[in-house]
């Protein structure tokens, strides 16, 4: 499929005319063919109404018809076959064979939607039939299901050209509810983004649904993005990026006359914690799998684990001694845009500077352009506590081992921190009681807790959580992978003394559907 630097608005391919930009290959330094044609206002506005137009005929379709679309839509990806993988390879930088496994990632988690889609439990099907001789009152007939919001707006990251962009998460469980979607593609992987972006157009139109179910704008800056989420017809945003990001498209939305949910995936260093009996036992192999764990991906991970908590003493001494020799033996690669490179360094520089702080090793330099040299920090818990900016995350491969004087300590900076994606516990049999005490906390901080592993690998599937407090996203009531996700884009409607005639198949008597469905405080399937 050639790439032509179009826009798609439904049905139409589009060149933008508000200027031209270029996708970039970071590891060759060089700009790509094709030049893209910039659109403006006028191309949220055609992308928006198409959506806006779409969105009855879309919500009214069988629930075959949208698994379908979405079977459809992975099928495509799957046949854009290597042009895809070359694409996205020379635009992130990504190794090829990462770019494989994140595509099966994205085509699988379509298929999930679709299987879901097709389950129907996500409508939420309530029946409280009419008590009409209950005393003192009767009681209406009252039945409720669950509706799609309305178009979604979509932002994917840099990081993740395919499983967090245009067929991504937030794209798969916006349409799974019924939503059609705008993308704005992301400027880091824009070639890529077409080639997705074609493959949901003709699934669009291979399973007879109207041309609004899908479009992608391409903006240069932030106008594009921001009139996307200003317009009217836009009823919730998915974003997947930078805090700044996540935040200036937040306050976009509460500016609106009509405020919508933003639901933005932003940022977290994702404490990791080695207890005292694992720290004893097998320190240096935790230590080893962190180290490769961080500068996995050139750590451009949301997951990456930038902060490690323990407590003083020999072990922990050790554990840092490891880790530093490590991470020594690690080169620096070129990472996924000049942008993010140059904010690596940054903020890498900025914390060698800070007081206190101790920079405890290096990775090598290697002749990779926009390339990140990892690099591990140290610094006492009480400096962490009184100093902000430890807590910023830093994307890339560094981390800051935190030293705790006793586990109260350790629980005072657990309380401290800022709200994150995971939470991770490095723990032996001896450590589960202390590990007890501090699950409470690690609750209330974090959206995913896990143990002896590493936080890096997020699992498609039904129990996953992507989310947690602000920072890391803008709602922690949801997740943006698995398939919870659906929920951010439905909403609950009841109705009260509905004539037969009139009531959506999910709540009619029945059972059409063939839903699982609450009726009278019980799950049936009837
Ligand atoms: P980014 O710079 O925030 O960009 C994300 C998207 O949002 C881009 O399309 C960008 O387009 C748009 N955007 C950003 N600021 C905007 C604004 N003020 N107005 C309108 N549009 C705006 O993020 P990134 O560089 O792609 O990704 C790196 C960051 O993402 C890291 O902080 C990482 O931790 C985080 N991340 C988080 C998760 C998660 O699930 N929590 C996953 C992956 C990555 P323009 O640049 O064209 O405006």
């Amino acid at each position: 499929m050639q790439i032509t630097g179009e826009m798609l608005l439904g049905a139409a391919a589009v060149r933008g005319t508000q200027g031209s930009v270029r996708a970039f290959a970071p590891a060759l330094n060089e700009e790509l063919e094709p030049a893209f044609g910039v659109g403006g206002v006028a191309e949220v506005e055609r992308a928006c109404v198409l959506a806006g137009q779409a969105f009855d005929a879309f919500r009214a379709a069988p629930l075959d018809t949208r698994a379908r679309l979405l079977e459809a839509i992975a099928d495509n990806i799957t046949a854009l076959g290597d042009a895809l993988i070359e694409r996205a390879h020379l635009e992130s930088a990504l190794p090829k064979a990462r770019l494989e496994g994140e595509r099966g990632r994205t085509t699988g988690q379509l298929k999930l939607f679709a299987s879901l889609v097709r389950d129907g439990r996500w409508l939420g099907a309530v029946l409280d039939p009419a008590l009409p001789e209950r005393k003192p009152l009767p009681r209406s007939d009252l039945r409720a299901q669950r509706i799609p919001l309305g178009p979604v707006a979509v932002f994917g990251a840099s990081n993740f050209p395919l499983a967090f962009s245009v067929a991504g998460g937030d794209t798969a469980s916006a349409l799974a509810a019924g939503c059609p979607v705008v993308v704005k593609a992301h400027p880091a992987h824009l070639g890529t983004s077409e080639l997705v972006g074609r493959a949901i157009q003709k699934a669009v139109a291979d399973v007879g649904l109207p041309e609004g179910v899908f479009s992608l704008v391409i903006g240069e800056g932030n106008a594009v993005g921001e009139a996307l989420v200003a317009h009217p017809a836009i009823k919730a945003v998915g974003f997947t990026g930078s805090r700044r990001g996540g935040l200036a498209l937040s306050a976009i939305s509460a500016r609106r006359r009509e405020p919508i949910p933003v639901y933005a995936e932003m940022s977290s260093i994702n404490p990791t914690l080695v207890l005292p009996a694992a720290l004893a036992a097998r320190g240096d192999a935790l230590a080893t799998a962190f180290v490769d764990s961080l500068t996995l991906g050139v750590g451009q991970f949301c997951t990456n684990p930038g902060l490690v908590l323990a407590i003083d003493g020999p072990d922990l001494k050790r554990f840092a001694e490891t880790a530093a020799a490590a991470l020594a033996q690690k080169q620096s690669q070129t990472m996924l845009t000049a942008g993010i490179a140059a904010a690596y360094d940054d903020g890498v520089n900025t914390r060698a500077q800070t007081a206190g702080v101790e920079q405890i090793a290096q990775g090598a330099a290697s002749a990779a352009p926009g390339g990140a040299r990892p690099v591990l920090f140290r610094a006492a818990a009480e400096l962490l506590i009184g100093t902000p900016s430890l807590e910023d995350e830093i994307f890339g491969p560094t981390s800051l081992i935190v030293a705790c004087r006793d586990e109260a300590e350790l629980a005072r900076v657990l309380e401290h921190l800022e709200g994150q994606l995971t939470a991770t516990l490095l723990i032996d049999p001896a450590d589960y009681p202390l590990a007890g005490r501090l699950l409470p906390i690690l609750e209330r901080k974090a959206g995913r807790i896990l143990a002896n592993g590493f936080p890096t690998g997020v699992e498609v599937c039904h129990a996953m959580v992507h989310g947690g407090p602000f920072p890391a996203t803008s709602d922690s009531r949801t997740t943006s992978v698995g398939t919870m996700a659906i929920e951010r884009f439905l909403r609950p409607v009841c109705y009260q003394d509905l004539p037969a005639e009139l009531l959506p198949a999910a709540v009619q008597d029945g059972n059409p559907l063939g839903l699982w469905r609450l009726r009278d405080g019980e799950l049936v399937r009837g």
